[in-house]
């Protein structure tokens, strides 16, 4: 049987490694890191586990509960409760979430702006619609003839223009609403309207923290590759590929450890930069190279890890923190000394002794390139770097002591990681969430101008762990 690579093991070429198996496929996955994950791995620091990119999600309700089923990794991953507040400084706004859906999120915020009132929930109600002309939320009786239903009436306009149409002209709520774009990076004066609420719903409506983060995943993944024989090709990558001369097909791959694969299909989940120069220009259309040659890169974070002393008995607890309400300015770069937002996340988790408290600032790779003049290949050592994270440690420090003054003489870091360490689990770009989605340019995802090649991942479809799995499930059920 020929081959079924998959390029690139984070949460959504491991999906699509098991969707393809599970389907009879000859699945082989390359990876280009000595381990697989991605950015759900999770590392150790003074024998805590701490977490990458997988520190919430949008609850576990139907779709990823369906998911998990599906990939029959249900048992490993579970859900850990987790609540949520915003604060904003500039205001003194300090809002919960209720965590029961919608219309008590709407409610809560209200209750804080009744002036608003109806705009609010004109916002949570167009949420709602979208998700439900959404089919693939719905992911047990997903089926092919969906996938054209899926547009929307708010296709055409941004989260901003939203915010124009219905009079929600505060600052303050033109932050709360969309808050979880802190969640997918693109800022709301540049995201389509859908792509935000399908992101965000889960988030609003209903978030959840993950017993043992992305450990479990990676336990459930690799007990079920061995389940189906699927061969893990970890510190690999394609060195070339061959094609045929009469069809737009790909027809063997050779590896960086020599060795050449007949090949079926190549599904990449990893950065378009990562694949586009191993395809030959003669077969890219047009259209493929416009799309792919403006590709904007999202925000990534500066990270701080610590522990809590126990006596606190601080529970599981997520906190935006914005300096000020500017969401557009925070996720663009070029910002960074002035706009940024802090989260912070409180968690027990089972696998770790103590309480562990990790707080991430948004921030662009290219901004930190910039300011400590090095490059994603040299920073290691560099001293403007060095200096750069001890200022930036600090920095991180006021705001979580302005949200948790408790906290003071209680929280002992022991880790930080800056966007450029980012881009060691996501290499080439390091960026959080892949790409900005933008208003009229469609994602390369799905089949490429190669036939038998595919395009998914957070760059391709959806950010986040739910909407990279959604992706991968999207791409197996479309064949
Ligand atoms: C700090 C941070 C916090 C986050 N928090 C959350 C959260 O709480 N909840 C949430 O849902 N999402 C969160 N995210 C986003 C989420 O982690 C990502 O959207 C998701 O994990 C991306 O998965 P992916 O498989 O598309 O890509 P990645 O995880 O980036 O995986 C790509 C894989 O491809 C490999 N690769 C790259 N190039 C090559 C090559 N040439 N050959 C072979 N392999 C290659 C990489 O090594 C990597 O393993 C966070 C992200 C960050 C950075």
């Amino acid at each position: 049987m020929k081959n079924t690579l998959v390029v690139g093991s984070g949460i959504s070429g491991l999906t699509m490694a098991l969707l393809l198996a599970q389907r009879g496929k000859q699945v082989s996955i390359v990876e280009k890191m000595p381990f697989i994950g991605g950015y759900i791995n999770r590392f150790t620091r003074q024998g805590m586990r701490f977490d990458t990119g997988l520190h919430f999600t949008g609850g576990f309700g139907d779709s990823l509960t369906g998911l998990l089923e599906i990939l029959n990794i249900q048992d490993e991953v579970k859900p850990a409760p987790i609540t949520a507040n915003i604060m904003l400084a500039d205001s003194g706004c300090n809002i919960a979430f209720p965590g029961k859906g919608l219309d008590a999120l709407a409610d809560t915020i209200a209750a804080h702006f009744p002036k608003y009132t109806d705009a609010i929930h004109r916002f949570y109600t167009a949420e709602q619609d979208v998700i439900d002309h959404t089919p693939i939320f719905d992911v047990k009786n997903y089926t092919q003839a969906d996938f054209l239903s899926q547009l929307t009436d708010y296709d055409a306009i941004t989260v901003q223009e939203f915010f124009e149409q219905n009079g929600l002209d505060l600052p303050e709520l033109q932050a709360l609403l969309p808050i979880m774009s802190l969640c997918h990076g693109t800022p709301p004066v540049e995201c389509p309207f859908p792509f935000h609420c399908r992101c965000a719903y889960g988030l609003d409506a209903n978030l959840s923290a993950i017993r043992s983060g992305g450990d479990a995943f990676i336990r459930g993944f690799k007990r079920e590759f061995a389940r189906y024989n699927v061969n893990i090709l970890t510190d690999t990558t394609i060195s070339s590929l061959q094609f045929s001369d009469t069809q737009p097909i790909c027809t063997a791959a050779t590896l960086s450890d020599g060795q050449t694969l007949e090949i079926g299909d190549i599904y990449f989940a990893v950065h378009p930069s990562a694949y586009i120069p191993l395809l030959p220009d003669r077969l890219l259309t047009p259209q493929f190279k416009r799309r792919n040659r403006n590709l904007k890169p999202t925000c990534s974070f500066f990270t701080i890890y610590g522990t809590i002393d126990d006596e606190l008995h601080a529970p599981n607890k997520l906190t935006f923190f914005l300096e000020d309400s500017d969401i557009n300015s925070i996720l663009t770069p070029g910002h960074l000394a002035t706009h940024s937002s802090t989260g912070m996340v409180t968690s027990n988790d089972p696998q770790n002794a103590h309480t562990t408290f990790t707080a991430f600032r948004t921030m662009f790779v290219e901004d930190v390139e910039k300011l400590c003049e090095v490059t994603r290949d040299n920073y290691r050592n560099a001293p403007r770097y060095i200096e750069f994270k001890q200022q930036y440690r600090e920095i991180i420090l006021q705001d979580v002591y302005k949200a948790y003054p408790e906290y003071k003489g209680r929280l002992h870091i022991i880790g930080t990681a800056s966007p450029l360490t980012c881009s060691r689990f996501s290499p080439p770009i390091g960026s959080a969430y892949g790409t900005r989605q933008l208003l009229a340019q469609s994602r390369t995802s799905g089949r490429l101008p190669v036939e038998n090649c595919y395009a998914l991942g957070h760059h391709a479809q959806f950010p986040g762990i739910l909407g990279c799995m959604l992706g991968a499930y999207n791409l197996a059920i479309m064949g």
